[in-house]
């Protein structure tokens, strides 16, 4: 076992090859529209830099990221000819900041186009940006009335280039829900008004909602990352993500005896507890408390009382104890519990347990697809 490995609580195995795949088989879904992919939140907590690369690497020229931060950080490590585009756009005086570092931003109001406008104006040349409309979820975007101002505005856009009027689906996980619908036909009324340009509707889900919804770039981020995309269908998306953690200590209980804070759980009997080396401060929340559960070997194992910060709480009795011993490792996230499944446990989505992953794991990058002698990314983020 490398240093590194032995001496954290848990150990994170993202693997890159299963990314690149997901990639590929979205790509696969499409008819004319480019892949892009969205690698903000660090890439949904699996580390932007390396899916990011791993990405271009499959031919993905087109990243998206939240906050202007991130589109910096991530800005060196791509190609030139990538466009890194910032979902948030510019807040106020950041705008010079986008062009020196080659950001590509979102213009979500009037006041993001105006500021932008004044970028190209003290640039002296025109600048990129993607329009972002709102159809429906009121999130980000240029309202109604915003639109309609622009179409008697002949200057509106005067000094930037328009790449692609965006907009984003609220309900597309939901193959069923009528909100589908009713977004693609208010943008597509838009585009009539609007500038003929490049469009770019679908998120992950959005892509299995058909054609119509793809517009000329998609922006899949979760079922890169293996969460499934279409709620109630089985998930077409290879996993990308295991997490095993390490048994501290185990010790047998006995009737009455109660387990962790709060003493919410009181034995009924004789029982062989486990702790763990994980707990909500690496993203193993606080809800999995008294109902979420391990695996060893594929066997489940229930935690019982409350989730603490470093450690969790493990009912063990009936696997060997050859097996659960200080040092073993024991499944949290596996091919026996997908994120998907951790996440119902806890009462949220993947995204959430994706991106709550804890800086404290070791972070094992590998790649499955790729004979383990071929493969360019280092194994390990620490490898020298
Ligand atoms: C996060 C995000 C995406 C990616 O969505 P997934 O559901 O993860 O595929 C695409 N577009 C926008 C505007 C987003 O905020």
């Amino acid at each position: 076992m490398a240093d590194r490995e032995k001496q954290a609580g848990a150990v994170l195995t993202i693997d890159l090859g299963a990314i690149r795949a997901n990639y590929r088989f979205l790509r696969s879904q499409l008819a004319g529209a480019s892949c892009g992919a969205a690698v903000k939140a660090d890439a949904y907590g699996l580390g932007a830099i390396h899916v990011a690369k791993a990405l271009a690497a499959e031919g993905c020229d087109h990243f998206f990221v939240a906050h202007l931060d991130e589109g910096i950080a991530l800005r060196p490590h791509l190609p030139a000819s990538a466009d890194i585009f910032v979902l948030h756009g510019p807040l106020p005086d950041t705008e010079l900041e986008f062009v020196e570092h080659r950001l590509i931003p979102v213009l979500n109001s009037a006041s993001q186009v105006a500021g932008w406008r004044q970028a190209a104006r003290i640039a002296a040349r025109r600048l990129p940006a993607v329009v972002q409309v709102d159809t429906g979820m009121s999130r980000l975007g240029l309202s109604r009335q915003e639109v309609e101002n622009w179409l008697y505005d002949p200057d509106f856009l005067r000094g930037i280039d328009l790449c692609y009027l965006m907009t984003h689906l609220a309900c597309a996980e939901r193959q069923d829900h009528p909100m589908n619908a009713a977004q693609l036909e208010a943008f597509q009324a838009l585009r009539k008004k609007l500038p003929q340009c490049r469009t770019s509707f679908a998120n992950s889900s959005g892509i299995f909602l058909g054609q119509k919804y793809h517009g000329d770039l998609v922006r899949p981020g979760a079922a890169l990352y293996g969460i499934a995309p279409v709620q109630g269908a089985s998930n077409p998306m290879q996993s990308v993500v295991t997490l095993k953690a390490r048994v501290i200590q185990t010790r047998v209980i006995d009737r009455g005896d109660c387990v962790g804070y709060g003493g919410t759980y009181r034995a009924a009997g004789r029982r062989r507890i486990a702790t763990i080396a994980t707990g909500y401060a690496d993203g193993w929340l606080r809800s999995f408390s008294g109902r979420g559960f391990a695996h060893v070997d594929g066997v489940p194992v229930p935690v019982v009382g409350n989730v603490s910060m470093d450690t969790l709480a493990l009912d063990v009795t009936d696997v060997s104890a050859d097996r659960v011993h200080a040092g073993a490792y024991v499944d949290l996230i596996s091919a026996s519990q997908p994120v998907d499944d951790v996440a119902a446990l806890a009462g949220t989505i993947g995204y959430e347990i994706l991106t709550s992953l804890g800086a404290r794991y070791h972070r094992d990058y590998v790649d499955t697809q790729t004979p383990r002698a071929a493969q360019r990314q280092p194994s390990t983020e620490f490898s020298i």
